[in-house]
This record gives structure tokens, sequence and C-alpha cells, in this order.
């Protein structure tokens, strides 16, 4: 478990030096190409033995003044948004200025953690706008200099309660056991682990993936129920990912848009990198992927790299065929594509493909539902004396191969994880345990515990 850092304030602060050290390499696209780094960026950081995502709100400076009050704010609200913790930065040798304030006032509303930096801290050049930033109201500031790599230590002292906090949070929301062998279950313990509720502190995390011109954009501002992703003639805005946050028919969601990915015929080969890397991004931040397909053209190769993508990354699949408006033989047209979509997709067997119509709204109720029902059986856990009377029935139906005259024996059997479901099988040979009888197994429990289409981990372990 880990955090996500966003880096905010005003432009010249020192925020995009702070996230290259943190990053420790120039990750980011530096040249000036305009739209390029305007948006949000993200990186893998360390500090310490921390580890943790940061996002970077660079590239305001192109903006036309008029306009950059607004669209800093925007930004920000943003980044602070796909955040736990705020880093907000102030240049400490020109002082508090009134655009630090507004940004100040946003974080005092809107986030729950903010760590406040005077940067550029080295010499004395730098205390009176130290102790100017006080009045801030948010706290002490460290003072830092991004730069000389100087107060890093202090921000490691902030952010390391912070992460402690996190990681407690997500050990009780999702607990999990390690594989124990003296774990005796009672009966009864079907009603235990109830599986988590998406809240309005965790809300559930989707992402819609796709071609371009699938309709993505379309599908979310449906969803949403406004147009708020095009937000008007700023180029660049819808870039990058965004995440946004929503009640979709009651469940709290927070929906990451890859609108940036359909622009892609347009900009050069380093940027279509950036573009592919979208996708990535999307399926690592979600919980349940929604692969949106497009009825006249579905499951192109993209569509299926991306598919294969989130099941291997272990994320819940539901697979969306949109523009169903558009075609006239439906039933025949399902059927070819509940076909397509199993020889294509085994590794996803099972999981739901709902048609819809992000244009008129049709289909978007039983999407909902899929993506609620999806994440459930993400989360879901079989306690372990159910799992096992489960393998004993299963191991006489259908017993493991004797190689070599000697049978291999499957001796229990636990499930170490959810987010997706994981198990583990105790046996004398895991090494020999053939692929079909995996995939046997894998099966049965898709079927016997109802977790369709999400990726199901089964490891065989010997004992020691
Ligand atoms: P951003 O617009 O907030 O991302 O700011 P940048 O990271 O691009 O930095 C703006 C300028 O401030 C650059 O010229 C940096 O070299 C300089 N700068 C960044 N950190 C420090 C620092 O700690 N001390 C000093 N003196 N300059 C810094
Ligand atoms: P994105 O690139 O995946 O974000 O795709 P867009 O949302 O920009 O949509 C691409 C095109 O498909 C636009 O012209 C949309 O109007 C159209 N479109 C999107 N959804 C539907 C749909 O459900 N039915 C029809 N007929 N057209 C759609």
């Amino acid at each position: 478990m880990s955090f996500t850092l966003a880096v905010v304030g005003r432009p010249n602060v020192g925020k995009s030096t702070l996230f290259n050290r943190l990053v420790g390499k120039k990750l980011a696209l530096v040249d000036d190409q305009p739209g390029v780094t305007r948006d949000l960026r993200e990186g893998e950081a360390r500090l310490g033995d921390l580890r943790f995502t940061v996002i970077d709100t660079a590239g305001l400076e192109d903006a036309t003044d008029n306009s950059l009050e607004g669209r800093m704010r925007r930004l920000t609200e943003r980044a602070v948004d796909m955040a736990d913790i705020c880093l907000f930065m102030i240049d400490a040798r020109a002082g508090v200025t009134p655009i630090d304030e507004m940004f100040a006032e946003i974080l005092r509303k809107r986030s729950a953690h903010v760590i406040l930096a005077a940067n550029k801290g080295e010499g004395s050049a730098a205390d009176s706008g130290v102790i100017e930033a006080y009045g801030l109201g948010l706290g002490e500031p460290i003072r830092l200099s991004a730069e000389h790599g100087e107060g890093l230590n202090d921000l490691y002292s902030q952010l390391l309660p912070l992460s402690e906090e996190f990681e407690k949070r997500a050990r009780d929301d999702a607990p999990e056991t390690d594989v124990d062998l003296d774990d005796t279950d009672e009966e009864g313990d079907e009603f235990d682990d109830l599986p988590p509720q998406p809240t309005a502190e965790k809300p559930l995390q989707i992402a819609v993936v796709g071609r371009p011109n699938a309709g993505k954009s379309t599908l979310i501002n449906k969803i949403l129920g406004e147009d708020r992703l095009l937000t008007g003639p700023e180029a660049g805005i819808t870039r990058d990912a965004i995440a946004l946050r929503l009640d979709w028919q009651g469940t709290p969601m927070r929906i990451f848009d890859t609108a940036g990915m359909r622009k892609k015929a347009k900009v050069q080969e380093k940027l279509e990198k950036l573009s592919v890397s979208d996708g990535l991004r999307a399926v690592k931040f979600a919980e349940v992927v929604v692969v949106l397909l497009d009825a006249a053209i579905p499951f192109e190769q993209q569509d299926l790299r991306i598919a294969d993508l989130a099941a291997r990354e272990g994320r819940a699949v539901v697979v969306a065929v949109n523009k169903w408006d558009v075609e006239d033989e439906k039933q025949e047209k399902l059927r070819a594509l509940k076909e397509a979509f199993e020889r294509l997709l085994p590794q996803l067997r099972g999981a739901p493909l709902i048609t819809v119509s992000a244009k008129t709204g049709r289909g978007l109720d039983r999407l909902h539902a899929a993506v609620l029902k999806a994440y459930d059986v993400w989360n879901r856990r079989v306690p372990t004396a159910t799992l096992n009377r489960w393998l004993t029935g299963m191991l006489e139906q259908h017993p493991p191969p004797a190689p070599q005259g000697k049978r291999i024996k499957l001796r229990y059997m636990t499930q170490a994880k959810t987010r997706p479901p994981g198990f583990v099988v105790m046996c004398s040979h895991p090494d020999k345990v053939p692929e079909a009888y995996s995939r046997y197994l894998i099966n049965g429990l898709r079927q016997d515990f109802d977790m369709p289409g999400t990726p199901i981990r089964l490891t065989m372990r010997g004992q020691n």
C-alpha cells in the first residue's frame, strides 16, 4: 500500500525540480512543445524507505494572464482530488503572494492532508519568506531546497506518519491473511468477511479504456450527466488522464479519464509513448476497468491488449460494447460478440459483456450493476473451511495426475488475498501440477463461488 502525493503551487516555485528529485530521473517531457507539460504528470517516487506516487501540476507558465488563475485553480483541484496528501509549495525568496493565498484557500477546503513547503530555502534570503509562510494557516512550513536537496529529511518525517496511517487504514479495510496452516475456520464463518462497500472516503475506482473514438468521453460525460470533461477551448486540458469524483447512481466513485488517448493521431513519436502509458496508468489506478468497444469494430488488437493488460494487472474487468443504438441485427450481433469474447479473451472468462449506448444512455443501468458486481467479486473472500470442503469434492471428482506412478497430493487450500482473489494450495510436488489441473481448479472456483470475470490467482506451494 502506498499513497499519492500531489505537489501544487504557483509556477516557478520549484515543483518540477522537487518532482524530478523524488522520481530520480528526468521522466518528464521537458521540451516546450505546447500542451505537453501543460497538465498533470505522475511518477513513482522514493524518499528514504517510502515509495509513493507523486503528481506534479507542471507547465502553467505558458498560460496567458487572464486565464492563468482559473486554469491553476482547476488543475490544482484535480490534483488534490487525485491525491492522498498535498505538498503545497511556495517560493521562500519571493515570500507569500496573493496567488499563494488562493492556493492555501483551495487546500484548506479540499485536502485532508496538507504539507507546506517553503522552497528555495537555502541561504538567508529565504528567512523572511519562511516566517511569512506560517501566516498561511497551514501549519509549520518545511524549509526546503529542491535544487540542493535540503530539507528532504523534514519532508520524510512529515510523510512517514501519514504513510503509516494510510497503510493501517488499508489493512483495516481489506484484511489480508497470510497462509496459515493452523487457521481453523469455524462453521458459519461464511458471513464473516463481507466485501467492503465503496464509501465517500474510499470510492470505487474505475477507469474507462478503449481505442480512440470508442466513445469513452461520451460515456463518461453521460455518467457525469453534464459536459464536464471538455471544459472549453483550452487545448490539452484533457490530454493527460484525470480523475473525477462522482456518485454514480448513489455509488461513490472515482473515474479515471484517459481522454488523452484519443488525441494520439495528432502528436509525434514521443508523445505517442506517453499516451500509451496513459492506458497503463488508468489500469493501475482502477479497481474496475471498463473496456469500451465500438460495436462496429469490436475486439481490435488494441482492445485485446488493454483487456489482457487489465487481467494481468489483476483488475476486475467489465466489457462494454458501445454504439449499440446503431446496430440492427442485435440478437445475431450479440451472439457473435460473445463467441469472439470467449475465443479471444479466455483469460477473462465469465466477465460481463454489456451493450450500451453512451449517446442515448441505454444500458447504463446494467453497466452500473455490472461494475458493482465485478467490484464485489474482486473483493470476495471464501472462508478456509468452505474452500477445503470444496477442494475435497474437486479432488474426488477429478483426481490429480500421477506422474511416474506417484500421485500428487493437494493437501490444503486457503485464500491468501483479495483484490483480486488469490489462492494457495499446499501440495506435495508443486512443480509437477499440470497447467490444465490448475485451470480446472480456477474454473471450478469461478463457478462454484460465483466469481466470474475477475482474474483468479492460484499458487501451488510445497510444504516446508
Ligand atoms: P515549477 O514551475 O514550480 O515546476 O518550478 P521549477 O521546478 O521549474 O523551478 C523554477 C525555477 O526555480 C528553476 O529555475 C529552478 O532551477 C529554480 N529552483 C527550484 N528549486 C530551487 C531551490 O531550491 N533553490 C533555488 N535557488 N532555485 C530553485
Ligand atoms: P473517445 O475517443 O473514446 O473519447 O470517443 P468520443 O466520446 O469522443 O466519441 C467518438 C465518436 O463516437 C463521437 O462522434 C461520438 O458522438 C460518437 N459516439 C459515442 N458514443 C456513441 C453511441 O453510443 N452511439 C453513437 N451512435 N455514437 C456514439
